[in-house]
């Protein structure tokens, strides 16, 4: 049900900014997971044990959830795919802002490195961080930056595997029609190699 789960993690041990995250959901059509970072499952719900959702406060950024048996957990936006979260929930739970839903996705900005328009703070697509001129210090140039991110985002993590610039279409987060992928088929191959393979 929640395949490739183990690769996105290692991906994700890899991102600077990952101490900051708690937890991760994984999404299903039948209902979702929460798991912390090392991979134990917090929580294992079907769609239809979920009494109610929503938001704690005006500021919409933790969510509560409420399963049949009044048990509420809190699902903070720090959380790993929340976005994601927002997009799939089914449109049936009564005291749920779906308006501010709405809006929320719509402000969303595209992402330079997977192309999909998953970005708030970070991308809740590829979890890279957006380009800030402050990089500068570590890396050459912006170009520089998105190469080695998308080498990361595209990786694979055996010879068995091929690279698919297409993944994370099923999402269904829109893609830009401008995003543009500076790294090639062989350069990811030679960086999964060096980095991922077992
Ligand atoms: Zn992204």
């Amino acid at each position: 049900m929640f395949e490739k789960l183990s690769f996105f993690f290692w991906k994700l041990f890899n991102k600077k900014y990952i101490n900051s995250k708690k937890q991760f959901i994984s999404i299903s059509k039948t209902g979702f997971e929460v798991i912390n970072l090392l991979g134990d499952t917090l929580y294992l719900y079907k769609w239809e044990d979920i009494e109610d959702i929503y938001f704690e406060d005006e500021n919409h950024d933790n969510l509560i959830i409420v399963d049949s048996k009044n048990v509420s957990i809190s699902y903070p936006k720090s959380t790993i795919n929340w976005i994601h979260f927002l997009k799939t929930v089914p449109q049936n739970f009564k005291s749920l802002d779906y308006e501010h839903i709405a809006n929320y996705l719509k402000s969303l900005k595209y992402c330079e490195i997977c192309g999909y328009k998953a970005v708030d703070e970070y991308c809740d697509v590829c979890s890279a961080e957006t380009w800030d001129d402050k990089f500068l210090e570590d890396y050459e140039s912006k170009e520089e930056y998105l190469k080695e991110e998308q080498l990361d985002y595209y990786a694979v993590m055996s010879i068995y595997e091929h690279v698919d610039f297409e993944q994370d279409k099923d999402l269904g987060f829109e893609k830009d029609i401008n995003y543009k992928i500076y790294v090639s088929k062989e350069e990811i191959l030679k960086h999964s190699a060096e980095f991922y393979y077992d």
